[in-house]
């Protein structure tokens, strides 16, 4: 793949205390790509995401998104740090979906999607709405777009945060365990939702135990093991034929 990097995080680092969660980890993404990122519990997964959607502020390093640094960068002794209005500005363009599903209880399917771009994107409540129910409908639920998330199923909910994140018009979403909190009969749908994602093109990050997936949907594999991201590579080669033993290790575990 030829197309630009998206998503470039170099020698990033992140302490919570005196606890190292993220040493050096350095990645790159390009537009188009899907990049699961596979690991055991506790490795630092998710607060590498958390960093690339400014959830987390990194120590040092630096990552750059859609073109823009964010975040911090050590540059001699200076540090760069964007404003709030430049961090919600930037956090726009960056869906996330996390492992709970995170729906506002109390709106409908439709509510939900509909929310963020009217009130953060400004877009017009007809235009969000007409968006709203083609998404809804691109995930499969478009009889459901009056349903309460407590009306849903756990696949169905994840599929409307699906919905709701593309509903921003990202150019690129972070899935964090998107089917980690699924019955196993429910994971099916939702990986087939990001399925059809990954080949219209968006650019995506996933954070997955699901093997069958970064085989068979994801460009890109990369695992990381105590807050290093110590092996990144094509999925086939990586899952098949990874260099360093622990990836194989984990691999062996998992599959
Ligand atoms: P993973 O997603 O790979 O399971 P995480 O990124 O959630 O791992 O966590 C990596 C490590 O950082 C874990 O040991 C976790 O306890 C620690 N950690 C994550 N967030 C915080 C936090 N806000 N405060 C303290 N420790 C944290
Ligand atoms: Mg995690």
């Amino acid at each position: 793949m030829t197309s630009e990097i998206l998503v470039k995080a170099v020698d990033v680092c992140k302490s919570f205390g005196t606890f190292k969660a993220l040493q050096d980890v350095s990645l790159e993404v390009r537009k188009g790509e899907v990049s699961c990122i596979i690991g055991p519990s506790g490795s630092g997964k998710s607060t590498f995401l958390r960093c690339i959607n400014l959830l987390e502020r990194i120590d040092s390093g630096a990552i750059w998104a859609n073109g823009e640094l964010i975040g911090y960068r050590r540059d001699g002794n200076k540090l760069y740090e964007m404003s709030d209005a430049e961090i919600a500005r930037q956090r726009r363009g960056i869906g996330m979906v996390f492992q709970r599903f995170n729906l506002f209880p109390h709106k409908t399917a439709l509510e939900n999607v509909v929310e963020g771009p009217v009130q953060v994107l400004g877009e017009s409540p007809k235009a969000a709405r007409d968006h709203a129910l083609e998404l809804l409908k691109r995930v499969g639920l478009a009889d459901k777009a009056g349903s309460y998330p407590a009306e849903l199923s756990g696949g169905q909910q994840q599929r409307v945060a699906i919905a709701r994140a593309m509903g921003m018009r990202p150019s690129l979403i972070l899935f964090d365990e998107p089917t980690s909190a699924l019955d196993p009969e429910l994971v099916a749908e939702v990986l087939d939702v990001m399925n059809d994602l990954a080949a219209s093109g968006m650019t995506m990050i996933v954070v997955t135990h699901e093997m069958g997936f970064a085989r068979n949907v994801s460009n890109t594999v990369a695992f990381m093991d105590g807050g290093r991201l110590i092996e990144h590579g094509p999925s086939a080669r990586v899952l098949t034929q990874p260099d360093n033993p622990r990836t194989a290790d984990f691999l062996k575990a998992v599959q």
